[in-house]
């Protein structure tokens, strides 16, 4: 178990005196163009709790954005790395390889869905693994169009902006970008114009109507989705629709890419969230929860399209360190000891049942969605509008922050409060971060009435 002392703990107004100094140094040292959701500077963290350099303990229902699912400084990943990073740092696996990158890549191959042959490929970034499957999906295709969809995220690169729907922050200023991208619709129950029992066959209908009017099936490489959207608001696609589009996908020779790289390794409840939409995908993008930290990334798939690419046309310099694979094992290895899978369902039954008690008390609560332990609530207007509330998201979000509850907002329209604790966090400090939410949501619309 961690160290850190896993309940909550203000000792100063947040951000404390110290944070606050440490932030006046951050505007003259960093550039602004990189931002923090919550200015508290973290000396320590472990478990379900950050410690900040004021001595306050934070409850996490970030993870780092999905990323430390087995807990923050987890043993068994401190211990892996510690062991690792004094036998060596690095050799680049182009040069001279090492045993490490084979296990990791066999365990992505075991893990992911489908029990075909596969193959594997790391790198060092989400971004960066999204820019390889389309390099793959491109290369064992001969095609060149890709199709991602509305409110899709992928990254901040040049080829993962274009994938990329929003604009602001995003991309805003950051043209021209990488060609040869098409966006269509996305089956978002809870905005679809006809309800969301029409949402599955009408959005599938209008993206095959418009892939082959504007795209054409046979320039198709590649269609790109995440199967639980991330950054755009956690929207549960309607049932059935990525499964049609995977079909689609095998009729036409296109590759299906799952960008699983926040919505994998136990998150939602299973291995891989394509499971739950029984789609078994050509390619799978991992990354956030995979190393307990440190970062690795990784593409995964059906071996005759990773084996397509001639050797020497993927790699890096730092793809697959020998100490992030180190970290990555006793992740996944965690992961499977302590049975996290299920401590996402567990989460998954603490935070629905709440959370859609708070629905029907409160009417600005449109949605509550999610599975396993990546679940939000959707903002709006309320009195039978769905209008998009951004500030009141951002209001409920900074009384959490005030609170010592870390807290992220997403969505296309910045409407939605959403929850990625550790797997690893305790039924009560889980309660306790429900509590805080519950009583900034009660302040908020109570101020917006008065
Ligand atoms: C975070 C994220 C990315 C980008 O990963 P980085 O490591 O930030 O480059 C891509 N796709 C999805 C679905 C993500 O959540």
């Amino acid at each position: 178990m961690s160290t850190v002392p896993q309940h909550r703990l203000l000792r100063t107004e947040i951000p404390g005196p110290r944070s606050r100094e440490l932030h006046a140094r951050k505007s003259a040292a960093v550039s602004a163009g990189v931002g923090t959701t919550l200015p508290v500077y973290i000396e320590r963290a472990g478990g379900g709790v950050l410690v900040d350099v004021d001595g306050n303990q934070l409850i996490d229902f970030g993870s780092g954005i999905a990323v430390t699912s087995v807990g923050n400084a987890a043993p068994r990943v401190v211990d892996a790395v510690r062991e690792q990073v004094a036998d060596f740092t690095h050799t680049c696996f182009m040069v001279t390889p090492y045993e490490e990158y084979l296990a990791v890549c066999e365990a992505l191959n075991e893990l992911t869905p489908g029990t075909h042959e596969k193959r594997s490929a790391l790198f060092n970034s989400g971004s960066e693994a999204v820019e390889n499957a389309i390099k793959i999906a491109r290369h064992a295709t001969g095609r060149s169009a890709v199709i991602a969809f509305d409110h899709a995220y992928h990254g901040r690169t040049n080829l993962t902006m274009a994938l990329t729907a929003k604009s602001m922050p995003y991309k805003h200023g950051f043209g021209p970008f990488a060609g040869d991208i098409y966006r269509m619709p996305m089956a978002y129950p809870y905005r679809w114009p006809t309800g969301p029992e029409n949402c599955a066959e009408e959005a599938f209908a209008a993206f095959v109507e418009q892939v082959h009017a504007q795209v054409g099936e046979s320039n198709v490489a590649a269609v790109i989705v995440e199967p639980i959207q991330g950054e755009g608001g956690f929207i549960v696609p309607a049932p059935g629709f990525l499964r049609a589009v995977a079909d689609w996908c095998r009729e036409h020779g296109i590759v299906f890419i799952a960008d699983e790289i926040q919505s994998g390794f136990c998150r939602t409840g299973d291995w891989f969230a394509s499971t739950h939409e029984g789609v078994v995908p050509d390619l799978i993008t991992t990354a956030k929860g995979i190393a307990g930290g440190l970062p690795l990334a990784a593409v995964t798939g059906r071996a005759d399209l990773m084996d397509a690419v001639h050797a020497g046309g993927l790699g890096g310099t730092y793809g697959g360190n020998p100490v992030a694979c180190a970290a990555a094992l006793a992740a996944i290895e965690t992961m499977r000891a302590d049975d996290l899978i299920g401590a996402a369902k567990r989460i998954e039954s603490v935070m629905m049942s709440r959370l859609k008690e708070l629905a029907a008390t409160y009417d600005v609560i449109g949605d509550v969605r999610g599975r396993g332990a990546m679940i939000a609530v959707e903002l709006v207007k309320g009195g039978g509008s769905k209008e998009p509330n951004a500030a009141l998201t951002a209001a409920i979000s900074a009384a959490c922050h005030r609170e010592g509850l870390v807290t992220l907002t997403a969505g296309t329209f910045g409407n939605v409060l959403r929850f990625l604790p550790p797997l690893v966090i305790g039924d009560d400090l889980l309660n306790e971060g429900l509590d805080i939410l519950s009583a900034a949501l009660e302040a908020a619309t109570s101020k917006a009435a008065a």
